[in-house]
């Protein structure tokens, strides 16, 4: 390893762009000539892609967390890192610091920032389900722990190689239902807020791989039903519930835009519909902000 001296350098910030509608204001941040896009803020269930861009010619690394998580940087062939940070529906509101660390060479340049996660109010939701599918038995309740525990599993195991390419699709066709975010209560009792956005759509109709991945997990779940969970690569994955017929398994590769699955309505739910959640290193975001990802 060779002697390095780490800088900080002095940092020259400009806003540089007036939020769109979903999307978080954009600041850009200057370390040792390597210009780095930032959020401004973010807010519950956002995603945020982080840009470091260099000299051409110049050899550059990057690497960096926020909240906690490691933010996994891949090379775009226009020439420059680009990285996916997330602040999870159930991340708490307030200061959350990004640390950028950016390889020059024999140059070690760390980059400090305070990113305010953003509380943001998702509305209210009411739903009648039958008594038998909200009362959970002491059966019901060591099976939802059990399936839990496999879950969790999966985000803990983070493939380090980025399958996806471009911005993510729709899964399936049809109105868009609950949405994400939103608290639910059921039968007159709070319960967990939506962690996904549901496509209502009829019993059959083909349900799509968002992006290209690899097949993580296909299973029946208490909630989810018949449940498919691909992996994109990087600790981003997507998940596809409540399905009447599964068509792929474990381990296989997936195209974007290929069948995996059918729409249905097993587990907990009240008619056929597919729903679709994201993980990135386990934290619950916004599946929207996934269809509108650059082109590489
Ligand atoms: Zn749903």
């Amino acid at each position: 390893v060779n002697s390095v001296s780490s800088v900080i350098a002095s940092l020259l910030i400009t806003i540089l762009s007036i939020s769109c509608e979903g999307h978080p204001i954009e600041k850009t941040v200057e370390v040792g000539g390597v210009i780095c896009t930032l959020p401004d803020e973010i807010a519950q269930g956002d995603l945020f892609l982080v840009k470091v861009k260099y000299r051409d010619g110049e050899e550059v690394k990057v690497g960096g967390r926020f909240l906690d998580r490691e933010i996994r940087f891949f090379r775009t062939e226009k020439g420059e890192w680009m990285g996916l940070i997330s602040a999870c529906l159930f991340d708490k509101p307030g200061d959350a610091l990004l640390e950028l660390e950016i390889i020059q060479g024999e140059r070690i340049n760390h980059l400090r920032e305070e990113i305010k996660v953003v509380k943001k109010e998702f509305g209210v939701e009411y739903l009648r389900l039958p008594a038998s599918k909200v009362t959970l038995d002491e059966k019901a309740l060591t099976r939802i722990r059990k399936e839990k525990k496999i879950l969790d599993r999966i985000w803990e195991e983070e493939t380090p190689s980025r399958h996806w390419r471009g911005s993510f699709i729709l899964p399936t066709k049809g109105e868009y239902g609950s949405p994400f975010g939103v608290r639910r209560i059921i039968n007159n009792e709070p319960r967990s807020p939506h962690t996904g956005i549901d496509i209502k759509a009829p019993e059959g109709r083909e349900v799509l791989s968002s992006n290209h991945g690899e097949v993580r997990f296909i299973g029946d779940l208490f909630f989810a039903g018949k449940s498919i969970i691909i992996d994109h690569g990087g600790g981003l994955y997507t998940m596809y519930f409540h399905l009447s017929k599964i068509l792929v398994n474990v381990g296989e590769r997936v195209k974007k835009g290929e069948p995996i699955g059918l729409v249905g309505s097993t587990g907990r739910t009240t008619g056929p519909h597919l729903h679709f959640g994201v993980r990135l290193q386990g934290a619950r975001v916004n599946p929207h902000l996934l269809f509108s990802l650059p082109a590489e």
